[in-house]
């Protein structure tokens, strides 16, 4: 490649504050990739309050030209809005990136340690209750509400193959053949109980769309804030980089969002692309930033801003 032709969809709230931020991050790589090219595109809630539509078609059509993308954070309200859908959940079918990749990584206080969570959340991205077939009926005993939650053979083998491959490339690695790796089934309830009790005992978790939502929250809460872990969208064509938290109204626009999981998204997304060297300098650069922990956000008990939290790992790279 000449050139990597990168989308930007910050969309609202923090990922107009932290897309920027993992755009600087990868600007700083230099010639370790392709020169990048980084084309700004819109979506989301407040596009669709002001235009009424919270997905342009020139997005898609201009994320369909791009060699891949990172994308912020939508609200979405908590009441009906007539004609507002989230426009990520359309883009991941859209672009049939069926997998959501969530590494969950503590840092350890000794760079030599050994992290005490260092897991996958394999996120299932196109079905279960996210195909919103929803309706609301009136019955002789009020109104009643429906969805349907679809899981498909066919979506369960793709997002399966792709935990299997990821398998292979754990550091507790597998033989090398699917053959080989352990699968361990277990309920969603207890999984989380475990999960808060003994972490370490998780490699992969592969689960439907909602239950790997709920499960990636939580593994973030273990490694101290939302607001570091990050995640791809990924299927057999395209890669879209987007942190694991939301568009977080409660701290938008006071510039004390945490840039760490959308930096980590970008690396993530140059990862998949096989930039190996690039995606390291970032890792390893947010690694000594918060293995220091003199430079950190609110949300990890700093009083640093956000933007001191980006050069301080601009520096390291
Ligand atoms: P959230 O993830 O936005 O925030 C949860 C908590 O974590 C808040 O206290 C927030 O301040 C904190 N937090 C999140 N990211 C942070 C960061 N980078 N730095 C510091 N603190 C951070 O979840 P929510 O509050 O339940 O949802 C807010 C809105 O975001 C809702 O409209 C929801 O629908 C939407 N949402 C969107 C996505 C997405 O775009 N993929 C994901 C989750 C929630
Ligand atoms: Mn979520």
């Amino acid at each position: 490649r000449q050139s990597l032709k990168i989308g930007l969809v910050p969309a609202d709230g923090i990922g107009r504050e932290v897309i920027p931020a993992a755009r600087t991050a990868i600007e700083a790589l230099g010639s370790d990739i392709p020169k990048p090219q980084f084309i700004d595109l819109l979506a989301g809630f407040e596009l669709f309050t002001k235009t009424g539509t919270a997905l342009p078609e020139e997005t898609i059509a201009a994320l369909r030209e791009c060699d891949c993308a990172l994308f912020g954070a939508v609200s979405s309200p908590s009441k009906r809005v007539t004609g507002y859908s989230s426009p990520i959940v359309a883009l991941r079918k859209e672009l049939d990136l069926y997998a959501n990749i969530r590494p969950v990584v503590s840092v350890a206080a000794n760079p030599s340690g050994k992290p005490s969570v260092d897991l996958v959340v394999v996120r299932e991205n196109t079905e279960c209750l996210y195909v919103k077939q929803e309706t609301i009926i009136a019955t002789e005993n009020g109104r009643e509400a429906r969805a349907t939650r679809l899981i498909t053979e066919r979506a369960s083998r793709r997002i399966g193959r792709m935990a299997f491959e990821l398998a292979l490339t754990r550091p507790r690695k597998e033989p090398g053949k699917f053959d080989d790796v352990t699968i361990a089934e277990q309920l969603v309830d207890s999984a989380v109980y475990r999960l808060f009790r003994e972490p370490e005992i998780y490699d992969i978790m592969v689960a439907p769309n909602l239950y790997g939502d709920i499960i990636s929250d939580a593994a973030a809460a273990l490694v101290g804030s939302l607001g570091l872990v990050p995640s791809i969208n990924a299927g057999d064509n395209f890669v879209m980089g987007e942190p694991v938290h939301g568009s977080a109204p409660d701290i938008a626009g006071k510039e004390i969002a945490n840039p760490i999981a959308s930096i980590r998204s970008a690396a993530l997304m140059l990862r998949r692309l096989g930039y190996i060297q690039g995606a390291d300098r970032i890792d390893n650069a947010v690694d000594e930033v918060v293995r220091q922990g003199t430079v950190l956000t609110p949300d990890l008990g700093g009083k640093s801003k956000t933007h001191e939290v980006v050069d301080a790992i601009i520096k390291r790279i």
